[in-house]
């Protein structure tokens, strides 16, 4: 199980920018791949898994610990492309936080204590990953999302967190939109990437 390979793009200790963690120190795994082709992804450089070298679960873990987390976030790229299940095993046995932000287009592997589900048009998620959401965020980019929201609000829990997050190079022309929709759909919260503004990844 330790010597289990993922294609990593990059690891890194910082600040969670966004959503139910925001604000919270995490360490970052990225893994490369993703096939779910937003127009607007900010990390196309992690699509091709080729492009990227791989490392161990022991690899990994060990950076963990070096770093002093306490958390973990796995992302991508798409990360439920591969199985988590090795990875997440070892992180726990760590006594470490495990959460996963995810579009949630593939099944769910691997043990996780907290879900993040950012659902995409381009790829739509499945509805038994969508069951298992702890928190869902919503990329907007136009006023079509708000509906696109509505949609996957309507398949998770009644405890799971609702977020709409402005897409980064719309934000200032779609500000006066979510603001308007949150007064009116009070069970949804503002998210935004803080990372982008305190300048750190
Ligand atoms: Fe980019 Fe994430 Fe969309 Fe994949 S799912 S294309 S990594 S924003």
């Amino acid at each position: 199980m330790l010597k289990y390979t993922y294609p990593i793009m990059e690891t890194f200790y910082s600040i969670q920018g966004e959503g139910y963690y925001q604000g919270h120190a995490a360490f970052f795994i990225r893994l490369a791949g993703c096939d779910v082709g937003c127009v607007w992804c900010d990390v196309k450089e992690s699509w091709d898994a080729n492009k990227h070298s791989s490392k161990t679960v022991s690899e990994l873990v060990h950076e963990v610990k070096l770093s002093g987390a306490k958390m973990v976030i796995i992302t991508g790229g798409e990360p439920l492309m591969y199985d988590c299940t090795p990875l997440t095993t070892a992180l726990k046995a760590a006594n470490l936080q495990v959460n996963i932000e995810t579009s949630g287009s593939y099944p769910i592997t691997g043990l996780w204590d907290w879900v993040c589900i950012s659902p995409k048009k381009f790829k739509t998620p499945l509805p038994e990953v969508l069951a298992m959401a702890n928190e869902l965020k919503v990329v907007v980019f136009n006023k079509s999302d708000f509906e696109w929201a509505e949609q996957n609000a309507r398949q998770v829990s009644k405890t799971c967190k609702l977020f709409l997050q402005p897409e980064w190079s719309k934000e200032n022309k779609i500000f006066p939109l979510i603001n308007e929709y949150i007064l009116t759909h009070s069970q949804w919260i503002l998210s935004l990437q803080i990372h982008k503004y305190i300048g750190v990844r």
